[in-house]
């Protein structure tokens, strides 16, 4: 388990690698859960991830209440971490995006399913959640727990889900760190996350990876 400090660097710099990767733009975050509380969670204040610094990164209950905002306007649509975080024991992070490649999967009838052994993470096919079946018009945001816990329905035990009209949410679990790893090994794995950091102007962590 990584020390609290080299997480809060490690989230700087995941959400770096989104932004510079053209994942997430203006909007978009990455959560992970706190290393030494499982009840809470660890996630930027609402800034673009591109200028995202460490003391912008706040703690979160499950509920998505700050514990110490000192100031610190939250994203909205924190209760996707953590409806994920209290639904999932599993899952150790959460990133939500609007990249527009997918959101044409999440309007069509057509699944999305992984095409190449890079993308087996997304599981062997991608729900969609329709924020619409429980909640009517809406402005296509998770602004509420309710919300929070009812996307985390929807992914079930599955890595990956598509929001109609809005975007994607994403989550990582030990168990499949697990196995990228005994599939590629740290050669590999490594490989690809030190050139992501560096592209972005990133420290490379390697004791982490
Ligand atoms: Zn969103």
């Amino acid at each position: 388990m990584p020390s609290l400090d080299m997480l809060l660097e490690e989230i700087v710099t995941a959400n770096r690698i989104l932004a510079h990767e053209g994942v997430v733009d203006s909007f978009g975050h990455v959560s992970a859960r706190h290393p030494d509380n499982p009840k809470r969670f660890l996630l930027s204040r609402a800034r673009a991830p591109e200028r995202i610094e460490k003391d912008d990164i706040m703690e979160f209950t499950l509920e998505g209440d700050p514990v110490d905002a000192r100031g610190r306007a939250p994203y909205l649509e924190r209760f996707i971490h953590g409806g994920l975080y209290e639904a999932r024991p599993d899952v150790h992070s959460v990133v939500h995006n609007h990249s527009p490649s997918v959101i044409p999967f999440g309007i069509t009838e057509r699944k999305l399913k992984p095409l190449l052994h890079m993308c087996a993470n997304i599981g062997h096919e991608v729900p969609t959640w329709d924020s619409h079946d429980k909640f009517g018009d809406t402005a296509l945001l998770v602004e509420s727990v309710d919300m929070g816990r009812d996307l985390a329905l929807a992914i079930g035990s599955g890595p990956s889900i598509l929001m109609r009209g809005h975007g994607a949410t994403v989550v990582l679990t030990p168990g499949e760190v697990d196995k990228v790893i005994s599939r590629t090994g740290p050669y590999t794995l490594n490989r690809a996350w030190e050139n992501w950091c560096r592209r972005a102007g990133r420290p490379y962590q390697a004791e982490l990876a």
